[in-house]
């Protein structure tokens, strides 16, 4: 079984202080049990707790300071730090998030060539410190360009920082904020890092109500010398995107934590229920909805694995991981609400109860696809890979599953982020054509109607314009290479053919669904129309198979219950 399950840890790790810190964390939320996990949430409490723990166990010092960073066993292992962000997502996504805004923060930091800077971060981790990045303001939203935070030269190599930023998260507490700004007298980016504890530093509200702390901060004349930037100009830009590279894949992670954890309940509950005479989980329904939400988990989990080795296989020469993970940011994420959805449609009235996982999961799902990039400014992201994946296949390396104990260097020297309309892709034909299974068959006769839409009926200059209409396009393309990474992993890992068949009945469905949406575009004309209608497929009926597939989710119950 692929899904993490806290009472069966068996992932394969290649040494042991890898898998302690997973099982240390299992153990750690598991002793605080369901009761008081639920009572800090409702209450909105600090995770003190959670923190402290880290500390002790020096987690993130190991899992965030890069090998050769500091003096400690250290090593930036996306392998690893996979699991832990799913774990994390599992039991809450307030867990979650203070690790992931360190991430961000930590972003700048390992890239930049300021080492007195770096060792401090080293440093801070090792006492187990928090970091922040401080991008967001509350104008400017995505548009990073019109960032309105500046750096006043104060005479050679000092300057006062001035400026509020709106949605920064740790902005509490973090040992180093990594603050994004502009040159007040040239204009030219720039990255430096602050600390929350000086005292020009206002750390103003928590703008949400959580237990997290996602600040406003104002730097009033803050001080700051040549000793405090990390990047300037064109570097600076570049790390600002570089780090969101690296980062916004783990919301992925996060959703998929999130909805192993619902799942679970989910079907605890429901398999123990009896209406009129019959369990809960009799009903037709009922069965189709929990298939559907195992198989979108399963691939979800697919899809974010295999992304993750391309991830470790980058190079100045292989930059595939740049489709990839707004892939994992923008479909994984929004899959993630779809299992939610269905799986509320189960459980009904328990899923807004106290004393669930579920009533939080119903809730944190939802700020995943809208947090670090949009779908919107994904699935832009994501259109300027089409040509080259579609028309323009190139021979590159077969990488495989990526579970060394690696340092992942590339990720903090991963250059300049332009030309990416450049960048090639193996062929995804191949992945397709290893798997011969009745859905898997239409879905490929679905994307060979795709590229005839590409190819016969291209979109002209207005809608290469229309946002709107490329929205519905990319979703189309966004599933293709869905597709593709779920059929290279389930090779991998050997999913069972039953369950990449189900997996790839709601691929066929959600095909359909995109390409009614781009049919009904305004702008789409008849010969596009006529294509998009022959898109619309229905997937393979094969009640055996169904059958066999409901039952893996079946058979989960009682799998897991957290302690209570
Ligand atoms: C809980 C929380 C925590 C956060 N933590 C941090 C943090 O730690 N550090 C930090 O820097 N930021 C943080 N953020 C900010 C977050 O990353 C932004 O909210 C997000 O990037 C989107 O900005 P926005 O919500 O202001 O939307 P806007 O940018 O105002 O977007 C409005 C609409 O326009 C669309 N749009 C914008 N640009 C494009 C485009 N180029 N193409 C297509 N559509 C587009 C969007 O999709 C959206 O529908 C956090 C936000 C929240 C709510």
């Amino acid at each position: 079984m692929i899904l993490l399950n806290p009472r069966k840890h068996v992932r394969f790790y290649p040494d042991d202080r890898s898998r302690d810190i997973m099982r240390k964390t299992i153990d750690f939320f598991e002793r605080k049990g369901k009761k008081r996990l639920k009572e800090d949430d409702h209450g909105r409490v600090w995770y003190a707790d959670f923190l402290e723990f880290v500390k002790k166990e020096r987690l993130f010092a190991t899992l965030l300071t890069p090998a050769g960073e500091g003096e400690t066993d250290g090593r930036w292992d996306t392998w690893r730090n996979c699991e832990f962000n799913e774990i994390l997502g599992f039991y809450g996504l307030c867990y979650w998030y203070t690790w992931q805004v360190s991430i961000l923060g930590l972003g700048p930091i390992w890239m930049s060539p300021n080492t007195v800077l770096r060792r401090r971060a080293a440093r801070a981790l090792e006492e187990g410190g928090i970091f922040a990045f401080g991008l967001s303001e509350k104008e400017h939203g995505a548009d990073i360009y019109s960032t309105d935070m500046m750096l006043v030269p104060q005479g050679p190599g000092a300057y006062v920082a001035r400026g509020d930023k709106y949605y920064i998260g740790n902005g509490n507490e973090a040992a180093m904020v990594s603050v994004f700004g502009k040159m007040a007298d040239t204009g030219e980016y720039v990255f430096f890092a602050a600390d929350s504890r000086h005292p020009r530093y206002e750390c103003r509200q928590n703008v949400v109500a959580s237990q997290s702390y996602v600040s406003e901060f104002v730097l009033d004349d803050y001080p700051i010398t040549d000793a405090d930037i990390l990047h300037r100009g064109d570097d600076a830009w570049n790390a600002a995107l570089n780090t969101v590279n690296i980062g916004k894949y783990n919301l992925g992670w996060a959703s998929i934590g999130i909805c192993t954890h619902a799942l679970y309940e989910a079907i605890n509950h429901a398999s123990a229920r009896r209406l009129y005479g019959m369990h809960v989980t009799d009903f037709p329904h009922v069965k189709q909805m929990f298939t559907d939400a195992y198989a979108r988990l399963v691939a979800m989990k697919l899809v974010a694995l295999r992304a993750a080795d391309y991830l470790r296989a980058a190079s100045p020469e292989d930059r595939r991981y740049l489709l990839y993970n707004p892939v994992v940011k923008m479909k994984v994420t929004t899959q993630g609400e779809d299992v939610i959805n269905l799986l509320w449609d189960v459980i009904a009235a328990k899923g807004f109860e106290r004393n669930t996982y579920f009533e939080m999961a119903a809730r944190d799902i939802r700020g995943l696809p809208k947090l670090e990039g949009t779908v919107h400014v994904n699935i832009a992201l994501i259109l300027k890979f089409m040509p080259k994946y579609f028309f323009e296949p190139a021979d590159l390396p077969a990488v495989g599953r990526r579970d060394g104990a690696a340092n992942d260097d590339f990720l903090f020297r991963q250059g300049p982020t332009k030309g990416l309309g450049k960048i090639r892709f193996h062929d995804y034909a191949k992945a397709y054509g290893e798997w011969n299974l009745p859905n898997v068959n239409v879905f490929k006769d679905q994307i060979g109607v795709f590229r005839t839409f590409l190819a016969e009926a291209t979109p002209d200059d207005a809608q290469r314009k229309d946002i709107d209409f490329l929205m519905a396009l990319g979703e189309i393309f966004t599933i293709v290479v869905y597709g593709q990474l779920i059929l290279e992993n389930a090779s991998i890992y050997r999913i069972g053919r039953d369950l990449v068949d189900q997996i790839f009945d709601f691929m066929v469905r959600d095909f359909s669904k995109f390409a009614l949406q781009l049919y009904g575009k305004p702008s789409s004309t008849p010969a596009q129309m006529d294509i998009c209608l022959r898109m619309i497929r229905k997937p393979a009926v094969d009640d055996a198979r169904y059958q066999r597939a409901w039952q893996e989710v079946y058979d989960l119950r009682g799998a897991y219950e957290m302690s209570p």
